[in-house]
């Protein structure tokens, strides 16, 4: 197998294609950075560099094995990796036209929400902060440029800082992407640890909270995540993570049939949220066969919905994305058979 360019800093491909001129590894990132998908456009490249390029090294070390669109603006990609493992990568389009890449962190996840077909994979392994890159690059390859970025596919994020961490500081880096930190958004189920290393290391980025129930029972039965990490040692966290950043800070809440999607859900919800300055997403939950819950009905939307504006906590409501694609919120996973 060839080794890959495509994420490395530049002198990272220099140490490893082996030469001296440190403007020629700048000179291949910014190719791969402006979207080069062959050595043979880098033109200039002296004609014998670019012919040891290719013989010996490759931009990406993935591929795109599907693609799909819908038609409410959402494409998907599969992606395999080096090892056969496949991937999936979101592109959402707002009213705006605003995109938006959601970007997988692992293969699989080892949280086990119960509400999430990615949950259903268990954990394959890390990727690295290549392959999280290289998700980036071939969605903008398919669908064009693309302004922000959110950690929501396949996998929790905080459970792969290290690689995450790198693959934000190569986005937002003059040498990297340049994008600004608050356009990327990191969305965790409650890991409060990586929670405390996103505030020590990247504090301006956004953060996401999957909470889904501010009832510490009913969270334990359906996020594991929450035995380790209880709601008051989660809220704390976010009050601290919240000092550095100033920032407002989202509470995702997927909404269930029977689970959480009570007025009393919303108020609970709205109790434990007094103390943070936060942004409720009230997504419906995305039905999924092999599991066995239900959506919740547009009435119970309703009265959730009105509850939190009673208790004046922000929120929006979201709608049904990405559905046909199976690329909604919990939806991401790749044919098991393919990755066993
Ligand atoms: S919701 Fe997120 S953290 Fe939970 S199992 Fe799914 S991918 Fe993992």
């Amino acid at each position: 197998m060839k080794n890959s360019l495509a994420g490395l800093p530049a002198e990272e491909i220099i140490k490893l294609i082996g030469i001296k001129e440190k403007y020629r590894g700048r000179q291949l990132s910014e190719w791969i950075i402006r979207g080069a998908v062959s050595f043979d456009e880098m033109s200039n490249l002296p004609a014998k560099l670019r012919t040891h390029l290719t013989e010996s090294f490759s931009i990406f070390s993935s591929t795109v094995i599907s693609s799909d669109t819908d038609n409410d603006s959402t494409g998907k990609i599969g992606i395999k990796l080096f090892d056969d493992l496949i991937i999936e990568a979101v592109l959402l389009k707002d009213e705006n036209g605003r995109k938006t890449a959601c970007l997988s962190s692992q293969v699989g996840c080892a949280m086990g929400c119960v509400f999430c077909r990615t949950g259903k994979m268990g954990l394959r392994r890390n990727l690295n902060s290549c392959e999280i890159i290289e998700q980036f690059l071939h969605l903008r390859n398919l669908y064009g440029d693309i302004s922000n970025i959110v950690f929501m596919g396949m996998g929790e994020p905080l459970k792969n800082v290290d690689e995450v961490l790198k693959a934000i500081s190569f986005f937002t880096n003059k040498e990297g992407f340049g994008m600004s930190q608050r356009r990327v958004t990191v969305s965790t189920c409650g890991v409060i640890d990586g929670i405390i290393r996103l505030k020590e290391e990247a504090p301006v980025i956004r953060l996401a909270v999957s909470l889904v129930t501010a009832d510490e029972e009913d969270r334990i039965k359906i996020m594991p995540v929450t035995r380790k990490n209880s709601l008051e040692n989660l809220k704390m966290a976010l009050i601290e993570h919240q000092k550095v950043s100033g920032r407002r800070i989202t509470l995702e809440c997927a909404i269930i049939k029977g689970i959480n999607d009570t007025q009393k859900d919303a108020a609970k919800i709205a109790d434990w949220a007094k103390d943070l300055s936060v942004n409720v997403n009230v997504i419906p939950w995305n039905p999924a066969s092999e599991i066995d819950f239900e959506e919740p009905s547009e009435k119970a939307l309703n009265s959730f919905c009105k509850e939190l504006e009673k208790r004046k906590i922000p929120y929006s409501r979201r709608y049904r994305r990405g559905r046909g694609l199976n690329a909604a919120c919990g939806q991401l996973a790749t044919n098991l058979k393919n990755n066993s």
